[in-house]
């Protein structure tokens, strides 16, 4: 529904309360008229005409003393709603461990875009380190946020609601935007497009941590109405795991090692087990992570304090893992990646905790194996991940931990810059009252 049509309603309702006004009074002028003519002539007839008329007088004064002020609440309701629209609040990344929240005037949808009212936004690790700025991957003034899910406010002109739209209609967004005409695109490989954006990843593209963002219609994919429509913001995030595990080349009953339980890690092991992947074995430092892991049927392995190249040979053979995903990305890593991977194996560097990284490299060259990395998602498996998301996954039931609004997001920030906060995925809901 556009602006105009919103404002045109509060008219029209506005309007109909005035006629509704009108009338009653008209209708008590003419009762009272009955009135003096039964006090006129009291004759048995005109006495009757006048009990029904003061009857009737006083039912529509009292209706109108009922419907005015409901009417009334009605169109202060929807001036409200316009002026919250036409006014937006977004969270603003001002430098190095600093946000704040700001207002700015909504934006109208231009042809084949939509206004998306944000249901709810993934906080992902490259926020937390481009807010921290250990990356740089962030810009002081810009809006983060590009795991997001949301219903439809508006569409621009000439533009059509995809197919079985209704205003309840949740869509996860496809963060990234490309051109569709240059050569990678044409090869399914938008997300290497030449003219490649990311929301709130470039910097001239305002993000989802706000109540509204404008995004092109066909980037949004529809997650159905059988899931909690927070689930919605899981779908980027699982897409990311989706796309490492086809880069590894894994298929069916093939052992992988997962390197990281975060989020990240999880949706690699998630999509591996889509993927009938396995057996799957995670390595994992910190012990509330190990667990939470192990609960996905999978043999989480303490890096530091067990073993691991032997478990791994235990569960992989004495060559050691054919596929390994990196979801974590510092040196350490690495280093676990090759010692533990077999020969001509395979290791996809996902995570991107450390923007250098160093390593032996004698151990990928002598041994042959490949090092392959891994970005993003096609818009195919973005769409392919929507669907299995919109099955309502048993897998994903409590992997969103954490809900935070305007009033909270700065402190969770803070708390995840500092390492002090190991939630597995915290949502942003801008329209909560958190
Ligand atoms: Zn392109």
């Amino acid at each position: 529904m556009s602006l105009d049509v919103l404002s045109s309603k509060a008219a029209c309702c506005l309007a109909l309360s005035s006629a509704r006004v009108g009338n009653a009074l008209i209708e008590l002028s003419v009762s009272r008229i009955l009135s003096i003519a039964a006090l006129i002539n009291s004759s048995g007839f005109t006495c009757l005409v006048f009990k029904a008329s003061t009857a009737c007088s006083a039912v529509i004064l009292i209706s109108s003393f009922i419907s005015i002020p409901h009417n009334w609440l009605r169109i202060y309701s929807l001036l409200q709603d316009y002026k919250k629209r036409c006014t937006l609040r977004a969270v603003v990344y001002e430098g190095p461990n600093k946000l704040s929240i700001k207002e700015r005037e909504t934006p109208t949808p231009k042809q084949g875009e939509a206004l998306v009212k944000v249901t709810a936004n993934g906080i992902c690790g490259s926020d937390i380190h481009g807010y921290t700025g250990e990356t740089g991957r962030r810009v002081p003034g810009m809006i983060m946020g590009h795991e997001f899910v949301g219903t439809i406010a508006d569409i621009g002109p000439n533009t059509e609601y995809p197919e079985g739209w209704h205003d309840q209609s949740q869509y996860a967004v496809n963060p990234v935007m490309s051109d569709g005409i240059c050569d990678f695109c044409k090869a399914g490989l938008n997300h290497h497009c030449r003219n490649r954006l990311i929301f709130g990843v470039s910097p001239s593209v305002v993000g989802a941590f706000s109540d509204y963002v404008i995004a092109p219609i066909q980037n949004l994919i529809s997650i159905g109405d059988k899931v909690d429509p927070e689930w919605g913001a899981l779908v980027e995030p699982m897409s990311v795991g989706y796309h490492a595990a086809k880069r590894a080349g894994i298929g069916p009953g093939e052992p992988l090692l997962v390197i990281g339980a975060g989020p990240i890690g999880t949706a690699v092991v998630l999509a591996a087990r889509r993927l009938g992947t396995g057996p799957v074995i995670v390595s994992e430092p910190n012990p509330e992570r190990r667990d939470r892991i192990a609960a996905l049927d999978v043999t989480a392995i303490d890096p530091i304090n067990d073993d691991l190249p032997a478990r791994v040979k235990d569960l992989c053979g004495d060559l050691g893992a054919q596929f390994v995903i990196d979801a974590v990305g510092s040196s350490r890593t690495l280093a676990d990646s090759l010692s533990l991977c077999s020969p001509r194996g395979t290791m996809v560097l996902l995570g991107m905790h450390e923007p250098t990284l160093s390593f032996d490299s004698y151990a990928l060259s002598v041994a042959e194996r490949h090092l392959v990395g891994s970005f993003c998602y096609t818009a195919e498996e973005f769409k392919e991940t929507a669907e299995w998301v919109a099955t309502a996954p048993r897998e994903l039931e409590g992997f969103i931990s954490t809900r935070v609004g305007y009033g909270q997001i700065s402190e969770r920030f803070a708390l995840q810059g500092k390492g002090e906060d190991l939630s597995l995925k915290v949502v942003f809901t801008p329209h909560s009252d958190n």
